[in-house]
């Protein structure tokens, strides 16, 4: 069955349905990661705070005191964008030229939010 939303305005085909795809891979990956969180938050404090604020302050704390904390909230909150992009529909287009990014780009890098070309633009104007 052929459905005309599946092309974007370039005329090419667009897979919806890898965003499915993608999103199970985020969530699984969220939850994962908030695994790791809690056990790096278990290593690192001792006892619990009863105040949520002082509970907020210490796993700050330990996170700084921690680059796997570091890198697993940076992750955990590109994760919690993307999967927001592809509740709103807003998932796989480019920032900077609007075109839909392709999804086997999306596959291996799922916080793409630019195309290959745009990209690309960017690291060599960003490099000077
Ligand atoms: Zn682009």
């Amino acid at each position: 069955m052929f459905n005309p939303e599946w092309v974007n305005h370039r005329g090419l085909l667009v897979e919806k349905q890898a965003y499915t795809e993608i999103q199970e891979l985020l969530m699984a990956k969220r939850e994962e990661l908030a695994n790791r969180l809690e056990r790096i938050k278990g290593n690192l404090i001792g006892g619990h705070s009863a105040d949520a604020q002082e509970q907020a302050q210490e796993l700050e704390n330990a996170e700084v005191a921690d680059a796997l904390g570091n890198e697993a909230r940076l992750e955990l909150s590109k994760i919690a964008r993307a999967l927001e992009q592809i509740k709103n529909d807003t998932y796989g287009t480019c920032v900077s030229c609007e075109e839909e990014i392709p999804s086997e780009r999306l596959k291996a890098y799922p916080f793409a939010d630019r195309c290959i070309r745009c990209a690309t633009a960017e690291e060599i104007r960003t490099a000077g």
